[in-house]
């Protein structure tokens, strides 16, 4: 099963899948850590990943079907001779985690270079309290640079921390878009898997 991928890849997409669980509450992150090392791996039944992690069959299964939710695990029925019951076997779609991940830091950059094109792009005015809203050059100007909210002075603000902050940021997402679309390629070009 996926020959062609490094222990690095694996671990590229190990944080991928770990990062579509991140706004998830009442899951224990430790056991999702483990359970995705597994599935990451090999297909799996529920019980069989509880029992080698030595937890509650509910907890590993939470985590499972949050990654249903996000489209990225697929699940068989199935009959084993040591279940009375049906039970199912979990297999991560490596893939489908890519593109997933792909979609939101491609979002992600398009954010940063919008607020890079837009809201960098012009001057802004403060007045140095946190509590008052920032305003545009237009906006100060009406207000003959006082502070609408507590009328002191309005000064410009220097953004230039702030942009090449966003900068570094967007270099950042670029170098991960690059390194996830050359996994997924590299993934798409050794077929089924
Ligand atoms: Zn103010």
């Amino acid at each position: 099963m996926h020959s062609s991928l490094t222990e690095k890849d694996l671990k590229v997409i190990k944080e991928v899948t770990l990062s579509l669980l991140e706004e998830e509450e009442g899951i224990d992150p430790e056991v999702a850590e483990k359970t995705v090392d597994i599935i990451l791996k090999r297909e799996a039944i529920d019980e069989e990943i509880a029992g080698e992690l030595g937890v509650d069959p509910r907890e590993v299964r939470k985590v499972l079907y949050k990654l249903h939710e996000r489209g990225v695990v697929s699940f068989r029925k199935e009959r084993r001779e040591d279940y009375r019951y049906p039970v199912y076997s979990w297999n991560l779609d490596l893939r489908e985690v890519l593109r997933r991940g792909l979609e939101v830091k491609e979002r992600e950059l398009e954010d940063v270079e919008q607020a890079l094109n837009n809201d960098m792009s012009h001057p802004v005015f403060h007045c140095g309290n946190d509590e008052c809203p920032t305003l545009s050059f237009e906006e100060a100007m009406e207000h003959e640079f006082r502070c609408p909210n507590c009328g002191e002075m309005l000064q410009e603000v220097d953004t230039t921390e702030e942009r090449e902050r966003l900068e570094r940021l967007a270099e950042e997402l670029k170098e991960e878009i690059r390194r996830l679309r050359e996994l997924r390629d590299r993934l798409s070009g050794q077929g089924s898997d």
